[in-house]
């Protein structure tokens, strides 16, 4: 079964039915309008249906399935001290620590005025500081799957009273290797509970995971299965792998103060790539797995307030990033799996705004950008990159086209280079492992509960309007 999506037009958040103080909260945050994946979401999660929701970060999804949480629990809300007042009722999984922070931050910002408590716990930090708050007990639950098992076998954490259970990003979930964590989860769960899942792309194996855990769901799209956005722009620049480099920085150049998420393949290439766009005077940084939480955390903060201008990462380590307005994704290689794709250019065009996704595609992933659009049925436009020469590339600020058609354009424009990093590095030595980029700014650390600040919020509120709905 699925939604009408004609029926969802013009509705606002109190058509929807959800209480004072969660409309409250929304208020307060600049939210007017509901998007299309949050109406046709929330009345659903509240009459307790199972959910199957294509939705990808950037759509509102969080809100789709947080709002109507925290309103079925508001009966059980407890102003008691007594742990046991506030059993786990809602339990949310998530494929990355990133995405399960931000996940909790949404949770917080719309229970603000409702006394409901929620935690996140995830990997990579240690799991004492996360101890002592979920003993004091929580409703709302946020976790990567590996990290709330270690909380199981510590006994740190019950979860036999969870109503209600999310699966965010099911797709990556699966393609990281989290089935088997799953089902040891699920199998801690009580058998009467309601589910929701949320993924960008429905393959098989997701199909088969909807069959298994969900019951009599209502599917609810607000993309076509698999499709690319619509208000991204795609381009394909044919360009040898070994010219890559080249090409990305002259592109970076050409583009100005403007932001850019590139992804690479490996964490290798990732932590290479930042250094070599650093030593070019390119404020780069890079997020991938091997970094510890607060490096990844410092980097994607310095990424959000702007310190740097290209942020190199991995498939995995850039899951469910949501930065506000970033205006261009860059696929320096692309992923073997075609889904990532989509994913990937997610990242940008989102809440309604455009986006740009370039991809750098070297003969040897010819076969790779083929996968792609027959996933997203869609040819992408294509061209061949024009590699700067070396004595063009070293000054800043003599740019080269990198591309044929680009070039008049962009010639007759005038460069932002300066104003976009800080000096390049001189020295040639391989410290930059030892010396992770420390932002002058503000950067929230975990606190005790793992938590972080709230970030601050974008333009996006005022974009969704031109939110485009599609069945
Ligand atoms: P998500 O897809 O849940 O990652 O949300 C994407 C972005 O849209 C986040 O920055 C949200 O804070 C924002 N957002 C979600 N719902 C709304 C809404 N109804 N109005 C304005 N902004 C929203």
């Amino acid at each position: 079964m699925s939604v009408d999506n004609n029926k969802l037009e013009n509705s606002n958040f109190a058509s929807l039915g959800l209480a004072p103080e969660l409309l409250k909260a929304l208020e307060e945050s600049g939210y007017t309008t509901p998007t299309p994946i949050q109406s046709q979401a929330i009345p659903l999660v509240l009459q307790g249906r199972d959910l199957m929701a294509g939705a990808q970060t950037g759509t509102g999804k969080t809100a789709a399935f947080a709002l109507p949480i925290l309103q079925k629990l508001l009966p059980f809300a407890s102003s008691s001290a007594s742990p046991a007042r506030h059993p786990v009722r809602a339990l949310i999984l998530t494929p990355t620590r990133e995405l399960a922070i931000q996940v909790e931050e949404s949770v917080r910002t719309y229970a603000k005025h409702v006394p409901l408590r929620s935690l996140v716990v995830f990997g990579g930090v240690d799991i004492k500081t996360q101890t002592p708050t979920l003993r004091t007990g929580i409703e709302v639950l946020v976790a990567t799957p590996g990290r709330l098992l270690d909380h199981v076998e510590q006994r740190t954490v019950q979860l036999n009273q969870v109503q209600i259970l999310v699966l965010d990003e099911a797709d990556r979930m699966l393609d990281m290797g989290f089935m088997p964590d799953l089902k040891r989860i699920l199998a801690l769960l009580p058998k009467q509970r309601q589910n929701l899942m949320f993924s960008a792309t429905f393959s098989n194996d997701i199909k088969r995971l909807a069959d298994d855990f969900l019951t009599n769901p209502i599917l609810v799209e607000v993309a076509r299965s698999n499709a690319a956005a619509e208000n991204v722009e795609q381009k394909i620049y044919r360009v040898a792998q070994h010219d890559k480099h080249a090409v990305l920085a002259q592109i970076l150049r050409d583009n100005g103060d403007s932001q850019a998420l590139v992804f690479t393949k490996t964490k290798l290439t990732t932590a290479r790539l930042a250094r070599q766009l650093q030593r070019e005077g390119i404020a780069a940084d890079a997020i991938h797995g091997d970094k510890t939480q607060l490096e990844r955390m410092q980097a994607l903060e310095a990424f959000k307030q702007g310190k740097i201008t290209a942020l190199i990462a991995t498939d995995v380590a850039a899951r469910g990033l949501d930065i506000d307005q970033l205006p261009m994704v860059i696929n320096y290689e692309l992923s073997s799996a075609p889904e990532d794709y989509v994913h990937r250019i997610g990242r940008t065009g989102r809440a309604g705004a455009s986006g740009i996704a370039i991809s750098l595609v070297s003969p040897e992933e010819e076969k790779y950008l083929k996968e792609i659009e027959k996933l997203i049925k869609r040819e992408i436009a294509k061209q061949d990159a024009i590699v700067p020469e070396k004595e063009a590339r070293a000054p800043r600020g003599s740019s080269r086209a990198s591309v044929k058609e680009d070039r008049e354009e962009k010639e007759s424009k005038p460069r932002g280079h300066t104003a976009r990093s800080s000096s390049p590095k001189k020295k040639s030595g391989d410290d930059w492992f030892d010396k992770p980029y420390v932002p002058t700014g503000n950067i929230p650390a975990p606190d005790q509960s793992g938590r972080t600040s709230s970030k601050p919020k974008g333009e996006v509120a005022a974009l969704l309007g031109g939110l485009r709905r599609q069945s």
